[in-house]
């Protein structure tokens, strides 16, 4: 058995501590539950397959976790007997029109022959997208994927925090002490890891998301829409809803929502739900943490200490695995995913 100390205890840090626990090793976890952490804010839409970014590190990683999560949801609900939002209702991509619908479906459903998780891709015209979600409008056509799911960030984090501390892990609130050296920390800091003065270099982007609810007769559940350019759609409740998002790189932790962002956002909603009256609920912000090349860090800055970070817009999707992965490596066994991948060292200047 190994001591740990764990740093940061957004959706990468709660997933690590959750699967060391499960080999057996000692670990704290400090939390300072920063406004604006990105677990929070987070849609958690897990549709990796129809991303047109090319980083073959990053699609392995992704598309390994999605397959993770249907096993690895199941046995944390049991586990806890908690709901962690987890729902798995397919995914609608939207289209602008005909001709790109058809290039879109054949650069998706080619993903299929690796994936077989995505479960059913189909093409839908504009009639059939709004019988899969009728609070839509009917100005685009759509690609459905069946294995598109969707988590609350804040609820899963809550269920591996209550796993972790039933299997004996300690969960302290507040700022982490400086680190021993009889044990190995783990910096799983998310945005703030600008205030580590090691690599791999962090910065972040803020980005915001509408929450409203849709006045309508009866409760209807929807599938996940990746709408027209890079806006999506997430259902959050009954009849409400989540649409983001912005994007801004800063240096400022300043969380609170934008008037612009707002009115933004607000118009979009009522564009893709010009049927319904739309009431706002709240505007959530959340800080994504990058680092090079948008691809996630999983590694160790020297033997005494270990970082993941930059999970970017897909950490809520990747998170669970990265944990799985991470804690087999930090335990000595074989990993199924290559991390020296993603351990990658800062070019020099
Ligand atoms: C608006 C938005 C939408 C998103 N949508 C999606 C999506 O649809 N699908 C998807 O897969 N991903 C999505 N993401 C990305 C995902 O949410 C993030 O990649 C992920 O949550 C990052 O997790 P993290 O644990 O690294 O960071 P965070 O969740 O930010 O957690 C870091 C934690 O570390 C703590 N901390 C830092 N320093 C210290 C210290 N010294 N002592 C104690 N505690 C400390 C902070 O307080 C914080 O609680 C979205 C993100 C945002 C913001």
């Amino acid at each position: 058995m190994e001591k740990f100390t764990i740093i940061g205890g957004g959706i990468a840090g709660a997933s690590l501590g959750y699967h060391l626990k499960q080999h057996g090793h000692s670990v704290t976890l400090y939390d300072r539950n920063d406004a604006g952490n990105a677990t929070e804010a987070s849609a958690g839409i897990i549709n990796p397959w129809v991303s047109q970014r090319r980083n073959k590190k990053w699609y392995r990683l992704v598309t390994k976790a999605a397959e993770y999560y249907p096993s690895f949801i199941s046995r944390l609900e049991r586990e806890t007997e908690l709901e962690t939002g987890y729902t798995q209702r397919g995914a609608i991509s939207l289209f602008k029109d005909d001709e790109v619908l058809e290039l879109g479906f054949n650069r998706i459903s080619k993903k299929k022959a690796d994936a077989p998780e995505m479960g059913e891709v189909l093409k839908l015209s504009r009639e059939e997208v709004k019988q899969r979600h009728p609070y839509l409008n009917d100005s685009y056509p759509g690609v459905y994927v069946e294995g598109g799911a969707q988590v609350k960030g804040a609820l899963l984090r809550d269920a591996l925090k209550n796993a972790f501390v039933s299997n004996g892990g300690e969960w302290i609130e507040g700022e982490a002490p400086a680190p021993g050296d009889d044990h190995v920390t783990i910096y799983a800091t998310g945005a703030w890891g600008v205030e580590q003065d090691f690599g791999p270099a962090v910065r972040h982007q803020r980005s915001e998301v509408l929450h409203f609810k849709v006045e309508a007769p009866e409760v209807v559940h929807t599938p996940v829409v990746m709408a027209l350019g890079p806006i999506y759609i997430v259902e959050m409740g009954a009849n409400e809803f989540a649409i983001g998002t912005t994007h801004i790189d800063t240096e400022s932790f300043d969380d609170s929502p934008s008037e612009e962002n707002h009115r933004y956002l607000r118009g979009l909603a009522e564009r893709y739900f010009p049927d319904h009256a739309i009431t706002d609920i709240k505007m959530m912000t959340g800080f994504k943490p990058y680092a090079r090349d948008h691809l996630p860090f999983i590694g160790y800055h020297d033997d005494r200490t270990f970082v993941i970070n930059g999970l970017g817009a897909t950490g809520l999707t990747a998170a669970p695995y990265i944990g799985r992965e991470a804690a087999r490596l930090l335990s000595g066994l074989p990993t199924s995913l290559d991390l020296d991948d993603y351990s990658y060292m800062e070019p020099e200047n």
